[in-house]
C-alpha cells in the first residue's frame, strides 16, 4: 500500500465560493464519495463545478489529493454556514465508494493512513476524526455505515496513530533525520520522500504522480532508460508532490 500526495490547490479565486474563511483546524471529517472517480477527476470537478460545496483533500488507491490548504474552511459537512463541520474540519473524501471492490479498499486504507498522520502532526486523538454524519445525520460515509465498520476504521486509525507516536511499534524504519532547505512542506516529509528514492518502485510512483500531475511526460522514459538522477526525483517530488507514503 501505498499513496503519493498531490497538491492540486484551488485558486484563489475561487476562495469567495469555495473556503471563504480562514480555519484553524480542530477535527479530520471522512466521507465517501459515492462515486468511482479518480482523486483527480473528483477534485477536478469538485473546482470546476460553481457550487459552493467542497473539501479539502480526496483519496484513492493511489493518490492523496488536497485542493484547499487546511487554514481554509470547505463546505462538506452539511451543518450550515457557522458548525464546525464546515468551519473547523478537515474534509477528506475516499474515492471508489459507490461500487466498492479492490480500489475502495486500497483508497480506504490509504486514507486510514493519511489521517494517521494528519493527528500526528497536529498532535490529536482519535476523537478528532469525525464521520460527515456526526455533523448533520447524513448517511455518509455511507459504505462504511452500510458495512458496520465505523468503529472498526476508527480503530485502525487509533492503532496506526499509536505506531507512528511510537516507531518501536512498526517494523518498517521509519527516516528520523532532519533536513534543511528544498520546497517540501516541511523536512520530515522531504526526509520521507528522499527515504523512498531508494526503491526503485517509489522512483516510479513518484514519476507517475508528477506526470499526472502536470510534469512533462519525458520523465517516464528518462526513468525507464535509467538517465533520471535522484536530484531529478527529488526536484520532480518538490514540485509536483508532497510526499509519498509507504
Ligand atoms: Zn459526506
Amino acid at each position: 500500500m501505498a499513496y503519493v500526495i498531490i497538491n492540486k490547490f484551488i485558486p484563489a479565486t475561487l476562495y469567495p465560493l469555495k473556503a471563504p474563511y480562514a480555519m484553524v483546524p480542530e477535527y479530520v471529517t471522512i466521507h465517501n464519495t459515492y462515486n468511482d472517480a479518480t482523486a483527480l477527476n473528483e477534485i477536478a470537478y469538485m473546482t470546476r463545478n460553481t457550487a459552493p460545496v467542497s473539501y479539502h483533500v480526496a483519496i484513492d488507491d493511489k493518490y492523496a489529493v488536497q485542493a484547499i490548504p487546511f487554514t481554509r474552511n470547505t463546505f462538506h459537512a452539511g451543518d450550515g454556514p457557522v458548525g464546525n463541520g464546515n468551519r473547523k474540519s478537515i474534509g477528506i473524501e475516499i474515492c471508489y465508494s459507490k461500487s466498492g471492490g479492490p480500489k475502495y479498499v486500497a483508497a480506504e486504507a490509504n486514507t486510514v493512513e493519511y489521517v494517521s498522520h494528519l493527528l500526528k502532526r497536529y498532535g490529536w486523538g482519535i476523537d478528532r476524526v469525525k464521520w460527515h454524519q456526526d455533523w448533520s445525520g447524513k448517511k455518509c460515509p455511507h459504505r462504511i455505515i452500510d458495512e458496520g465498520r465505523l468503529q472498526s476504521v476508527k480503530d485502525r486509525i487509533a492503532k496506526r496513530l499509536a505506531e507512528l507516536k511510537n516507531p518501536k511499534l512498526v517494523s518498517m524504519d521509519e527516516p528520523q533525520k532532519e533536513d534543511d532547505e528544498l520546497k517540501f512542506s516541511s523536512p520530515s516529509l522531504k526526509a520521507e520522500t528522499e527515504f523512498t528514492l531508494q526503491s526503485k518502485a517509489r522512483r516510479e510512483i513518484i514519476v507517475n504522480a508528477a506526470i499526472a500531475s502536470g510534469a512533462q511526460p519525458f520523465w517516464k522514459e528518462r526513468l525507464n532508460n535509467g538517465t533520471i538522477t535522484d536530484g531529478d526525483i527529488l526536484a520532480l517530488a518538490a514540485k509536483y508532490t508532497v510526499a509519498v507514503n509507504k
